[in-house]
């Protein structure tokens, strides 16, 4: 029986063919098995969100060597990033499903007092989960975590740029997971492009806009709703109202992170020429803390995935003046954390997503200019401030458009599952993490239910025709 579908991508040798097969049997398969009604019990989502418990449980540690040889990311971050915050996400659904799962009582209108009404929490059948490299293990998990809760099918597809965490993926899920409402499909382009021919009932896609884009255009063809998570350029503005050592550290941390490749990195700084010297200051400090002389050679910091991307960063980092950082290893593609200063808006690191350990300083003398600066461009993921002035917090809160906003932090808000996360604009639509993932992979269905009592049908006689005016004013 079929278990994987792992179907090689063009020119990568990393994955293991267990069998192949063409992806419209696979969501076929996974469509007979929505139609047996099987997902739909309490019980079945349970057990399958206990199952992914156990499969965290039981190989943390292999994925957190996968990370490895995929991202050199270390153990903490593995387990911070990757495993805690799925292993967080069952339980948080284990916990609430039935409460999740029942139908919702609502207001009633007076022509309706009699009859019961309520929404019904459906599921929308075989859904698709596209994954992006930077976060391989989080990214396909997580969204199944509520595609199961909310009792759908779902066919998953990692990223082939972090081949060691797709092919543990695709090796360890059907062991746990029951094999025909929930299948893996590795691989490239070609084999996305295969997918997304397939009707789905939804798509959950992660990854660039520019490929958000496709995915958005196929699901046309269905008319199959989508959920876009994609990123952009979030800014940080900082002013001189902050504690500047624990700023410049939270700053950092979230640039650090996975080396600059997390879709809400913060992706440039907006701050004044006087507050640029200190924070430089404080940032040399601080990284010689954490990586010591050399970040290149510390485990705690990760790669760049692979070559072209390390090409890519490369090439920002040619056009610009370093204050900070700036060491570059081709043969491990890592690029050690880097402060970029005299940014002009019209320089390469500006004109796209930086993914990458590259942080630029514009400069702007007032928080209005930040603003114009931010507002001129696409919508980010996440605008970061820096400042105890609230005045100046709400004015970016009010006059800024983003996914999210987080004020004096970085990344900590993607934790949060009772807020949704997701993008606006070019940065994505929809959003997910917590109950918004199995509002996401539900449809509301409105239900109102009728009985056939006699008393009741004589007070609402008066909707039949013969229509006549007087009918009207006692309506
Ligand atoms: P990627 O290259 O891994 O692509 C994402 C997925 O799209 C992969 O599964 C890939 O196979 C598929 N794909 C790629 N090209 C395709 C094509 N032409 N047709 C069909 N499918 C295709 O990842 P990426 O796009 O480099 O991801 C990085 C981007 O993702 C960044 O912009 C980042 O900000 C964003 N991101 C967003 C979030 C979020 O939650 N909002 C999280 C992580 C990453």
């Amino acid at each position: 029986m079929l278990q994987a579908v792992t179907c090689l991508p063009s020119g990568n040798n990393h994955l293991q063919v267990t069998e192949k097969e063409d992806c419209s049997l696979v969501v076929k398969r996974a469509r007979n098995a929505f139609q047996t009604g099987k997902t739909r019990t309490y019980q079945f989502r349970y057990n399958q969100l206990q199952q992914l418990l156990k499969l965290c449980n039981d190989h943390d540690q292999t994925f957190a060597k996968a990370l490895q040889n995929d991202l050199k990311k270390g153990k903490f971050e593995s387990y911070l990033f990757e495993i805690c915050v799925v292993k967080n996400e069952i339980k948080t659904a284990m916990l609430q499903l039935k409460e999740w799962m029942s139908p919702k009582k609502v207001k009633k209108s007076l022509a309706t007092v009699w009859d019961d009404v309520y929404i019904y929490q459906q599921p929308m059948g075989v859904v698709l989960i596209i994954g992006a490299w930077n976060y391989p293990v989080q990214l396909v998990l997580m969204p199944l975590v509520g595609a199961i809760a909310a009792g759908n099918c779902a066919v998953l597809k990692p990223s082939e740029i972090a081949p060691a965490t797709a092919e543990a993926l695709a090796r360890l899920l059907p062991l746990y997971l029951d094999n025909d409402c929930f299948q893996i499909v590795c691989g490239g382009i070609p084999e996305t492009a295969q997918l997304l021919e397939q009707k789905f009932d939804y798509i959950l896609y992660t990854g660039s806009s520019k490929v958000g884009k496709i995915v958005r255009e196929a699901a046309n063809k269905h008319l199959t709703p989508v959920t876009l998570e994609m990123g952009g350029k979030s800014p940080l503005y900082i002013d001189d109202t902050v504690n500047m050592p624990l700023a410049v550290k939270r700053i950092l941390w979230g640039k650090c992170i996975n080396a600059g490749q997390t879709c809400i990195a913060p992706d440039y700084i907006l701050c004044s020429k006087v507050l640029q010297v200190k924070l430089i200051k404080e940032a040399e400090k601080i990284l010689k803390e954490w990586f010591g002389e050399s970040p290149l050679k510390s485990p705690d910091y990760c790669r760049i995935i692979n070559n072209s991307h390390f090409n890519r960063l490369v090439e920002m980092l040619r056009e610009s003046q370093v204050a900070i950082g700036g060491e570059i290893n081709e043969s491990e593609t890592m690029i050690s954390p880097t402060i970029l200063i005299n940014v002009k808006p019209t320089d390469k690191v500006m004109q796209d997503e930086i993914f990458g350990p590259l942080l630029p300083i514009i400069n702007v003398e007032s928080p209005q200019e930040a603003i114009n600066f931010i507002n001129e461009r696409e919508a980010p993921l996440t605008c970061y401030v820096f400042t105890k002035d609230k005045a100046v917090q709400n004015l970016f809160i009010n006059t800024t458009s983003s996914g999210s906003v987080c004020v004096n932090e970085t990344l900590t808000h993607f934790i949060v599952d009772t807020m949704p996360f997701g993008g606006v604009g070019n940065s994505g639509m929809g959003a997910y993490h917590g109950k918004f993932t199995f509002d996401t992979f539900t449809h509301q269905k409105s239900c109102l239910v009728k009985d056939y009592n006699p008393i009741i049908e004589n007070l609402a006689s008066n909707r039949y025709p013969p229509y006549s005016d007087k009918k009207l004013t006692i309506m």
